[in-house]
């Protein structure tokens, strides 16, 4: 899992846009408003003191009006000095004060003393008492603050507007006569009705400061108008309150307005989120672990699962990686066919044989097989120079790619090849490998090479369980293994094995060399070993011929193989035994050699050798210390315990022990040195590069050493030619063996050569 480092920053981007967003209005965007709010609310509130002002003023100037009406009057002025004696009657009546508006009219005269007063009904100050009352608090204030025009003064019914007038007659005298006092009171009425008129809820109180003033708070701004600014003497203010409703709107707004943002900005983050997440984050870390997978199993063949629904650019960037995939497969499929392919005959080799038959049709209904291997290759590469032997392998390499169709052909081992090919049966196989065959022998007669021979195993694979690399070589290899076993130059099919049909071929093997046994027709030919300086002949190795009354001679590498199989080498090995003995008794002793016989495991192990020892020593008196036993060394393995036993009994006996073929076979030298073994033939295959081969010169020098150092015996097998014998001559003290000195010859060739030797000192 990867962290989100895309998502991560894109959120915290876009959280750093809002929250600056939120801060340029709570810092630059909402003090504007507000300020300007502010100024609003301010000239509402101005307004309102003014027209409050106005209503106040304008009841003044109403009063001023209807007192002048009545002080600037002769029957008033008349009335207060005492000479009209009607004029209450004639002009108060009960209704007069309430038509006025007015709450008490008091006249004075000249020495303000009450000459009458007249109340409101509706001011409840019905009763004498209160009515005195009411007058003598006036008096109270007259007396002590003087005639005001125009006053708010407190009394004990709450505050009241006192206005005042001197009594001038109409005439326009000088003369003053008295006071005409104007009362109105103060009360919850009067307070509706100014209120009224000024479209705000007034209330009154004493005065607390000596200003205007206007206090605010968030909702409100609270004013004290102080009413000495309307009338000649107040202690009284006026209250109301004017709502902020700029300031109040503007912050409602502004408030809503960034929590809108808020929930806006994280609606919008949680979308973002969910969307990055879903539409890119989480693809790509699809494709990131998929790269991965990719990456860990490290099979070229897997892909970015797309997304056909999608067409964005994230798909576009999986399928060009899939590109990119595809073209690193293409590259590695390249580099593999150069891998994977022989230089020499082109054709591809062993590895491409998995690759390609792992990367077949789809279980196609039947997939022939066939391997081929050229027989005896080293040999007529090492009789005819690689040269040829190249062009043997070029040539045919070319004329599997001729009959090949569209099957798949491969080199894969020095002389063996491969042919797979779906749809081919065991005929169609077969025809082929006939063609092949032919091909080949008549290629190597034009370059006068006499029998080139081919060992071909075929396999038909039916089943689709046995569709697979392991089972097809596994069977291939039995089939070819029982080619070569037959005496290879060959076809084979598994089938023919599985159903025993190639017994027949064995069958008519056994039944000849069974008949070759009766009748005499084996023969022994001895091939001299001597030791070279001095020369001297040591002794000889018995070596078996077959001249078949049909097939004429038939090689041992061939039959000895298939005696062996069938169970006929014991009575081969007992005829080989009795014939040697008897044949070389009389040169053995005469020309002191010894006589080398080859045993095979088989006979080893079911102990025929052994008994026709015994037995044969004790029908002649050949000395047992003159015979060699040679065992292969490639036999050597396994049956570690029984080749001990044979060996303790032959040494028991007196025999000495040869391992043959040395070199060929894997035992590691301390087995071999646990078997205690007299004499080691290294195998021919080690002289075939002598002088020319520097790591074949190498290796038969490092064998010699080490030999040497071991205390055995050396025979060097194979040597023909004059440098090859100078070598071995150089590097070791070693017997020889080879056509240097002689093939291996019948017994009477034997007899001369043996007299020559000693005569001549060849
Ligand atoms: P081997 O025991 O290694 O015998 C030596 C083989 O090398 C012989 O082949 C011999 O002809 C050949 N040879 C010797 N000197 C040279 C040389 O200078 N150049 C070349 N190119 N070849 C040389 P041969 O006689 O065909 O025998 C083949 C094999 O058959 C023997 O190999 C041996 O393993 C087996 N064999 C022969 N006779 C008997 C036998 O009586 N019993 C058993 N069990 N096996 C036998
Ligand atoms: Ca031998
Ligand atoms: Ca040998």
């Amino acid at each position: 899992m990867i962290d989100l480092r895309v998502q991560t920053k894109l959120f915290i981007a876009i959280a750093a846009n809002i929250l600056l967003f939120i801060g340029v209005i709570l810092f630059v965007i909402k003090p504007y408003f507000v300020e300007k709010s502010i100024e609003q609310d301010r000239a509402m509130t101005r307004d309102q003191i003014e027209s409050v002002s106005e209503v106040f003023a304008n009841h003044r100037l109403m009063l001023e009006r209807t007192l002048v009406d009545w002080s600037v009057w002769t029957n008033v002025f008349d009335f207060v000095q005492g000479n009209n004696e009607s004029f209450v009657e004639k002009n108060l009546g009960e209704d007069t004060l309430d038509n006025l508006g007015i709450g008490a009219m008091i006249f004075l005269d000249e020495n303000r003393e009450v000459v009458y007063s007249e109340f409101n009904q509706f001011y409840e100050l019905d009763r004498e008492a209160e009515r005195t009352a009411f007058t003598n608090d006036l008096l109270r204030y007259v007396n002590s603050s003087g005639v005001k025009q125009s006053a708010v003064y407190g009394t004990d019914f709450g505050p009241v507007v006192f206005m005042s007038h001197p009594i001038f007659r109409n005439d326009g005298s000088k003369d003053q006569g008295g006071t005409l006092i104007l009362i109105e009171k103060i009360g919850p009425d009067f307070m509706a009705t100014m209120s009224a008129q000024a479209k705000t809820k007034l209330s009154i109180s004493p005065l607390s400061h000596q200003r205007l003033t206007i206090e605010r708070d968030d909702q409100f701004a609270r004013v004290s108008l102080p009413l000495q600014s309307i009338y000649q003497d107040a202690n009284w203010e006026i209250n109301f309150s004017v709502k902020r409703t700029y300031y109040s709107n503007t912050e409602t707004m502004l408030e809503l307005g960034m929590f809108g943002l808020l929930v806006l900005g994280i609606g919008l983050l949680l979308t973002l989120f969910w969307t990055v997440n879903q539409i890119i984050t989480k693809r790509l870390v699809e494709i990131v672990n998929e790269l991965k997978g990719i990456t860990k199993e490290r099979n070229s063949r897997l892909r970015i699962r797309l997304n056909p629904g999608k067409r964005d650019e994230i798909e576009q960037m999986a399928i060009s990686m899939n590109e990119v995939l595809d073209a690193l497969e293409q590259t590695q499929k390249e580099s593999l066919t150069r891998a994977f392919r022989d230089s020499l005959t082109r054709l591809p080799n062993r590895l491409a044989v998995e690759e390609v038959f792992m990367s077949l049709p789809e279980s196609p209904r039947v997939i022939g097989v066939m391997g081929i291997d050229l027989d005896n290759f080293r040999r007529i590469n090492d009789q005819f120079g690689q040269r040829t032997g190249d062009a043997m392998l070029t040539f045919f390499a070319s004329r599997l790619m001729f009959y090949k169709e569209d099957g798949f052909v491969a080199r894969t081992g020095a002389d063996e090849f491969i042919l797979i090919h779906p749809g081919w049966t065991v005929e169609e196989l077969k025809i082929v490998a006939n063609q092949l065959m032919r091909d080949l022998r008549e290629w190597g007669l034009k370059q006068g090479m006499n029998h080139l021979t081919l060992s071909i195993g075929i396999d038909e694979l039916t089943d689709p369980a046995h569709h697979t690399y392991e089972v097809m070589m596994a069977r291939l290899d039995v089939v070819l293994h029982e080619v070569k076993a037959s005496g290879k130059d060959n076809i084979l099919s598994y089938q023919d094995i599985e159903d025993g049909s190639h017994y027949l071929q064995a069958l008519e093997m056994e039944r000849d060399l069974r008949h070759a046994l009766r009748h005499d027709e084996f023969e022994l030919y001895y091939q001299p070993i001597v030791s070279p300086q001095p020369f001297r002949v040591r002794g000889v190795e018995a070596l078996i011929r077959w001249h078949h009354p049909q097939k004429g001679f038939v090689s041992p590498g061939v039959f000895i193989p298939i005696a062996e199989q069938l169970g006929l080498i014991s009575d081969v090995g007992r005829w080989v035994l009795v014939r040697a003995i008897t044949e070389m008794q009389a040169h053995a002793e005469h020309f002191d050699l010894f006589l080398s016989v080859n045993v095979s495991k088989r006979q080893i192990l079911d102990g025929s050798f052994l008994e026709a020892l015994e037995e044969t020593l004790a029908m002649t008196d050949f000395p047992p210390a003159r015979l060699h036993v040679e065992i292969t060394e490639s036999e050597v393995g396994g049956n570690v315990y029984e080749l001990q036993q044979f060996i303790q009994a032959l040494k028991a006996i007196g025999v000495k022990i040869s391992l043959d073929d040395f070199g060929v076979g894997t035992s590691s030298l301390s087995y071999l040195q646990s078997l205690r073994l007299d004499i080691i033939k290294i195998d021919q295959n080690f002289v075939k590069g002598i002088p020319e081969n520097k790591f074949d010169r190498a290796l038969l020098e490092g064998l010699y050493q080490t030999f040497h150092t071991l205390g055995l015996d050396i025979v060097t097998e194979g040597v023909e030619r004059p440098e090859q014998l100078a070598f071995v001559l150089e590097y070791s003290g070693s017997l020889i063996q080879g056509y240097h000195y002689s093939k291996p010859i019948p017994i009477d060739q034997l007899h001369h050569y043996l007299r020559k030797s000693v005569l001549t000192q060849i």
